[in-house]
């Protein structure tokens, strides 16, 4: 039993509010998520009597195999094959995702509907109901965690003398791939020594020496895992310690006050507090972490103004770090579980700093 045809009457549920006869749903995604399909080029037209899915002739199989919606295939422009479509069928409130729509397809829909039509912006229609992720999700999200943690593991274990960022990098991917990983879920993170200040490194062809951050995901069935651990090589400084320990207890204590009702901005605020505490708050640079599901970053952002209440079933990363250029920076990252009485902690790597 697929949960699409039920994915779709939530989110038609809302159309009424828009005035809208139909929604254009044009986030790749979002189309994942209401259609099963996973190519890359697609728009779903979704209405109270139809769903119907437009792709290119690349996908006539994959589209009539994943989805269970009407399937066209169009040799042209699905924009124009969508306005034929909404005109033929005398549909003239039409809704669109103005998160995901690009200026050109807007402008293009625009011309080839003419006056007679009325194009409707709407933002988070889908992604609001990605937030709570079904049972099938959250056991998708476990094994990707899974895949993420067993391959970081086997990567740290291959780690010899004179490996660069990049090589490690690599052997992380490869170790992926090879547990089951379809690719990662972002460009994964490997920065050591000073370059651990820099919160969004990119691997460079530097040799990998004493403080070591790497931030790795995967995606798994489709479904995004993330975590962020921290190694050094050879006995880390009381400096980095210091750094660590700060960090670690920030980690922790997000996430103990991570349950339903609590906003999202009340879990920022427990990471900073604690920072605060050991003086190193002006050095957390970012939000405490992010949903994560079909993407990577998904809503909630957990933010200092989050306004979000957490929900039993949503899945959401925290990781809070401290960066301080010339010294370097530390970052702790969890995939975690928001349940019916607090939360639980999917990634089963452990937390201390480890020493290579
Ligand atoms: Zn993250
Ligand atoms: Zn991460």
């Amino acid at each position: 039993m697929t949960e699409y045809p039920q994915r779709r009457q939530r989110v038609l549920r809302d159309l009424p509010e828009h005035k809208a006869d139909v929604l254009i749903v044009s986030g790749l995604p979002n189309v994942r998520y209401l259609s099963g399909f996973t190519g890359s080029n697609a728009l779903l037209l979704l209405s109270k009597s139809h769903a119907t899915l437009l792709t290119d002739p690349r996908y006539t199989i994959q589209a009539n195999t994943e989805s269970d919606c009407t399937v066209k295939i169009e040799r042209g422009s699905l924009y124009e094959a969508a306005a034929k479509i909404f005109k033929a069928r005398r549909w003239r409130s039409i809704a669109f995702e103005r998160n995901r729509l690009t200026f050109g397809a807007y402008a293009e829909l625009q011309h080839r509907l003419g006056v007679a039509a009325t194009l409707r912006p709407t933002s988070g229609l889908v992604e609001k109901h990605r937030m709570i992720k079904s049972g099938t999700e959250i056991v998708a999200i476990r094994r990707s965690v899974e895949t993420n943690s067993k391959a970081f593991a086997q990567a740290i274990s291959r780690i010899k003398p004179r490996i660069t960022e990049m090589e490690l990098a690599g052997e992380i991917e490869y170790r992926m791939r090879k547990n089951g990983a379809e690719k990662p879920s972002f460009e994964t993170i490997v920065a050591s020594g000073l370059r651990t200040a820099l919160p969004h490194a990119q691997p460079t062809v530097e040799r990998i020496h004493k403080l070591l951050l790497i931030d790795m995901g995967c995606m798994q069935a489709g479904y995004a895992s993330d975590m962020t651990r921290m190694l050094h090589l050879g006995k880390p400084g009381s400096e980095t310690r210091k750094l660590y320990k700060a960090v670690l207890e920030s980690q922790l204590a997000a996430i103990q006050v991570v349950r339903p009702g609590v906003k999202g901005g009340d879990v920022d605020r427990a990471a900073r507090r604690v920072l605060k505490a050991h003086g190193f708050d002006k050095y957390f640079v970012h939000s405490t972490g992010h949903g994560l599901g079909l993407e990577i970053h998904e809503t909630p952002r957990l933010g200092k103004r989050d306004a979000t209440y957490l929900e039993a079933g949503m899945v959401i990363t925290i990781e809070p770090g401290a960066y301080i250029e010339g010294v370097g920076g530390v970052r702790i990252e969890d995939t975690v579980l928001v349940t019916e009485t607090g939360c639980e902690i999917l990634t089963p790597t452990p937390k201390e700093l480890t020493i290579i």
